[in-house]
């Protein structure tokens, strides 16, 4: 067994999009930063819509061209039953962005880290957090990969860990949920191409979402919540009956293989923490907020939280005192603006409104404006 010990201005834990880009900006800035990141090689992850008004962001962060590499393919619009029987069609080519991306996301994350090294990012692979200690004096953060341990110094912890907040749950603080959702993934196979579109479909217990993939692979995933979902043994039956009971996506499977031995049951509801930094620490992307896939959110949050993060520790490290203040702000507008379009779009589906999926969600006001209540009595 080794001990190294190391020191940097900021350590980064997570290398999915939010920690790579809170790393961009920092290494831009001229700050000494660290990413570790659990996985020695990129996995695939869920998510891959990037909608078009997210290329401002992407622009801006110099990573537009790892975005239009011919692997992600462009989408053109959204297919939607959603409030009546009917198929609504929503091009956005009449918008000025144009058309979004559906990500190939293994490769993206491949792309991701590859520019961090080649910005002269450190990024240190197949590293887990063990332990933080958090002092007057900073941060003292152990990190293992097989026997290998080594501590970490630094001034600031990023919590870039995804959905489960790992450095916020060792600093003892909470992440809220706010909604029981759980996603049903599982791949299929196109028999024959479909539009370069999203599909999506409400139904009595949930939402179907559909988006066609490289290779004519699909995505497909069934939304609903945690306690409407069977015991293992009965999820395919499950599964099968709520395909049969859609209108819409019923027809499309028709034209895929899909395989059902390969499922998987993932949370994919709304959560947040309360406060996104405290001593010595910051938390960005779904570690700070996670959303709604329905929003098709996640990443570009992800994205824009570890930019506005990376500037504010930037200014943090130079006393610049209402730096962390100002990246609160940003990002809870943006969550409120979200809790408010999540309630729009959940509120036009009534057609099964007092059933448990669809009752009362996010209808209470309370949860909308928790945000800025909270800000108030700071
Ligand atoms: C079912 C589903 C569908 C989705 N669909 C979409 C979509 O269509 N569009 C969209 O924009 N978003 C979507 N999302 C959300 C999107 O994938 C996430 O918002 C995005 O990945 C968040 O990025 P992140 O960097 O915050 O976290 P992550 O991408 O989760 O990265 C966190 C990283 O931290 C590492 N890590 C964790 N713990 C440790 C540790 N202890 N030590 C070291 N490393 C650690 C992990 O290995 C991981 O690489 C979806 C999510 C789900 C669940």
């Amino acid at each position: 067994m080794t001990n190294d010990k190391k020191e940097y201005q900021v350590i980064i834990i997570g290398g999915g999009p939010s920690g790579i880009a809170t790393s961009l900006i920092l290494t831009a800035k001229g700050i000494s930063n660290c990413v570790i990141e659990a996985q020695e090689q990129p996995t695939r992850k869920f998510g891959e819509a990037i909608p078009p008004n997210a290329k401002p962001l992407l622009k801006k962060m110099g990573i537009m061209h790892l975005i239009e590499n011919p692997k992600h393919i462009a989408y053109y619009g959204n297919k939607s039953c959603w409030g009546s029987d009917l198929l609504e069609q929503k091009e956005f080519l009449n918008g000025i962005y144009g058309h979004g991306y559906l990500l190939d996301r293994l490769y993206f994350e491949k792309q991701l880290r590859k520019h961090l090294k080649s910005n002269s990012g450190i990024l240190l692979e197949g590293y887990r957090l063990k332990k933080i200690l958090n002092t007057k004096k900073g941060i003292e953060a152990s990190i293992q990969k097989g026997n290998n341990n080594t501590i970490l110094r630094s001034s600031y912890i990023v919590d870039a860990t995804g959905r489960k907040a790992s450095v916020c749950h060792k600093l003892g603080v909470v992440k809220k949920n706010m909604d029981t959702q759980f996603a049903i993934s599982f791949k299929a196979n196109l028999i024959e191409p479909i539009e370069h579109q999203i599909n999506v479909e409400a139904t009595k217990n949930g939402w179907w979402y559909m988006a066609p993939q490289h290779n004519n692979e699909l995505t497909i995933m069934f939304f609903t919540l945690q306690e409407l979902l069977p015991e293992k043994k009965l999820l395919i039956p499950f599964i099968r009956k709520e395909m049969e009971a859609s209108l819409h996506i019923s027809k499309l499977t028709k034209i895929a293989k899909i395989d059902f031995e390969n499922i998987n049951v993932i949370p994919s509801g709304t959560s947040r923490l309360d406060i996104p930094y405290g001593d010595n620490w910051i938390a960005v992307g779904d570690a700070a907020f996670s959303y709604d896939p329905i929003s098709s959110y996640g990443i570009t949050s992800a994205l824009a939280s570890g930019f506005y993060a990376g500037h504010a520790l930037a200014s943090q490290l130079s006393n610049k005192k209402d730096a962390m203040l100002t990246y609160r702000f940003i990002i809870e507008k943006a969550f409120q603006a979200y809790m408010e379009k999540l309630s729009s779009h959940y509120t036009e589906e009534n057609r099964w409104k007092d059933e448990p999926y669809w009752k009362n969600r996010f209808l209470k006001k309370k949860d909308r404006d928790s945000v800025l209540i909270n800000f108030a009595l700071e």
